[in-house]
């Protein structure tokens, strides 16, 4: 029995998916296996819908692009997250810690100095800064005292109250001053 090109081709989808009788799949065989137009029909068909593991894996595939993606997206925030916590991490470290006290505005309740203790109580007028340790430099008959401040009150830092004593040989000092980072920013607080 000889069937036609058209015929056999209008069966191929059939074919493919296994869903002819064993009879016609016969028929089809021995055609196929003679035309080379309907192998080639066939060879498309195939290639444009896979079948059985080909199916599976390429199913596989598809199921697993959207976590691909998801995946990368996360990874992009991550990504994303991580640098803008460096950033502030770092930047706010460096704000917050060793700001020195530019603006002055120190309070200076007491103040007492003799030959080999000088003594100085005082607060930030700034309630938002917390008293972080001082510097000092004696220049000719000057003491010149360096507060550092954080803009971080905590326990570490309670409050802009400071009491300093430094123990020197301070009987040529004959003027002390508060004294900002910046040049210019100089307070007299004491002249014998
Ligand atoms: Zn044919």
């Amino acid at each position: 029995m000889t069937i036609k090109c058209e015929v056999v081709q209008d069966l191929l989808p059939l074919y493919i998916d296994d869903h002819c009788s064993k009879e016609s799949r016969e028929l089809l065989d021995v055609h196929i296996q003679s035309c080379d137009a309907c192998k080639t029909v066939l060879k498309t068909m195939q290639d444009e819908l896979p079948l059985g593991n080909e199916s599976e894996k390429l199913k596989g595939l598809e199921a697993k692009k959207p976590f691909k993606k998801l995946r990368n997206m996360v990874i992009t925030y991550v990504s994303i997250i991580t640098s803008i916590l460096i950033i502030v991490l770092v930047g706010g470290y460096l704000y917050l810690t060793n700001v020195t006290h530019n603006e002055l505005n120190v309070a200076i309740s007491s103040i007492d100095v003799s030959d080999h203790e000088i003594n100085v109580v005082g607060s930030s007028t700034n309630s938002a800064n917390g008293y972080n340790g001082f510097d000092y430099q004696i220049e000719g008959d000057s003491l010149y005292l360096q507060l550092k401040y954080t803009t971080l009150v905590s326990s570490r830092n309670p409050s802009g109250d400071f009491e300093i004593t430094i123990n020197e040989n301070f009987t040529n000092i004959k003027k002390v001053y508060i004294e900002g980072e910046k040049q210019g920013y100089l307070l007299l607080v004491w002249e014998r």
